[in-house]
């Protein structure tokens, strides 16, 4: 008993150390670099105080990988780079070498191989996305489908660097999680509230953690057919899909009702502005899988007028200031109708007005 309790006594490691993956040059650098630049999309050139240079050099994926994806990357690293690399944030591979000489022959092996190699400048970068239907239990839309059309299309924005600045890509599929700000976002929209299968309700949820889960008070507990169940009042609905998680038989995906939207203008970071919320400019695009055209082609229409029109150095969020919504949408001739208003009164009282971290 007594050993089996000490073998089960948890280990609080933390973060793990990552010192003994990384290039032994980054290492002996650390915190001393003098400069770097960029010699080409997707090189990145690192120059120490010491003399010691390196060369990150960044590569596509497909994001959902494969082991024998990974092992061939990896085995890239062994034969044509110093074997060591490492994942960005949007799952990029970046190879590390000492050695000019061994830069040009990896992107050639990486290229060859089908890895783009670029995303380090005023680039489209690759799309971050939500997990879609391989391994989420509530998705409206395949993230990584919608991801793979929209990177199929933008593959060269994503090798060159001649967008005005980076151009951060996301899509999520549903309304509510996991999705983040982005420069542009395409996100699921459900437009019709849940259909409430009765039979199930009393076995399978909770009544009052889905009645506390709505965000507008539309959900009541009722009894239907002699069973405890739940009613939803639809006028009050939002169709934003919370009560689904929790609860479901209250199904909300539907193949005809749940669609596409594109949001853009939204940005994390503090650098030269403030962190700015996401607006919605087009809805109610068909969830039209494997290939999404009719959402590709809002996409491209965006991207195409941003990078003729936005001043070098310009984020999304920044040009539409520049220029204002009514020429954002004349410029894109997307058309604006009334479901792009934001007419929830509810939202000044329940929502932050920024995307600021608080404590
Ligand atoms: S965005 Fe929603 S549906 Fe997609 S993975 Fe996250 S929780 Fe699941
Ligand atoms: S979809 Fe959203 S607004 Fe509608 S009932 Fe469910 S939780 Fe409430």
């Amino acid at each position: 008993m007594a050993e089996a309790q000490a073998l089960r006594k948890a280990i609080e490691c933390g973060v793990p150390d990552n010192d003994k993956y990384m290039h032994p040059t980054l290492l002996k650098n650390r915190g001393n670099w003098k400069y770097h630049d960029r010699p080409r999309p997707g090189v990145l050139h690192h120059v120490a105080h010491s003399g010691d240079q390196v060369w990150s050099v960044r590569a596509g994926t497909q994001r959902q990988m494969d082991t024998h994806t990974i092992r061939k990357l990896c085995d890239i690293a062994e034969q044509f780079a110093e074997g060591h690399v490492r994942f960005t944030i949007r799952s990029n591979i970046e190879y590390i070498v000492a050695d000019e000489k061994k830069v040009a022959p990896l992107i050639a092996k990486l290229e060859g191989e089908g890895f783009p190699v670029g995303g380090t400048g005023n680039s489209v970068t690759m799309v971050a996305h939500t997990q879609g239907w391989l391994h989420c239990d509530i998705p409206g839309t395949d993230a990584s489908g919608v991801v793979k059309s929209m990177m199929d299309a933008l593959y060269d924005e994503f090798k060159n660097e001649q967008m005005p600045n980076r151009v951060h890509l996301s899509t999520s599929c549903c309304e509510i999680n996991c999705g983040g700000q982005a420069d542009l976002a395409v996100i699921v929209q459900h437009t019709k509230p849940p259909k409430i299968n009765h039979d199930m309700v009393a076995n399978v949820c909770e009544r009052p953690a889905v009645v506390a889960r709505c965000p507008v008070a539309a959900i009541r507990p009722a009894l239907v057919n002699g069973k405890p169940s739940l009613e939803v009042d639809e006028k009050k609905c939002i169709c934003c899909g919370a009560c689904y998680p929790p609860c479901p038989p209250m199904q909300i995906n539907d193949p005809e009702h749940s669609k596409l939207a594109i949001w853009v203008g939204g940005k994390n970071s503090n650098a030269r502005g403030k962190p700015t919320f996401m607006k919605l400019v087009a809805s109610g695009l068909p969830n039209n899988a494997p290939r999404w055209p009719e959402v590709n082609e809002v996409v491209g229409r965006i991207l195409r007028t941003y990078k003729a029109d936005a001043r070098p150095w310009e984020r999304m969020a920044d040009w539409i200031d520049r220029i204002g919504w009514p020429r954002f949408f004349e410029k894109t001739g997307l058309p604006f109708t009334k479901y792009l208003i934001d007419d929830w009164r509810g939202s000044r009282a329940n929502l932050n007005a920024s995307n600021h971290v608080r404590f």
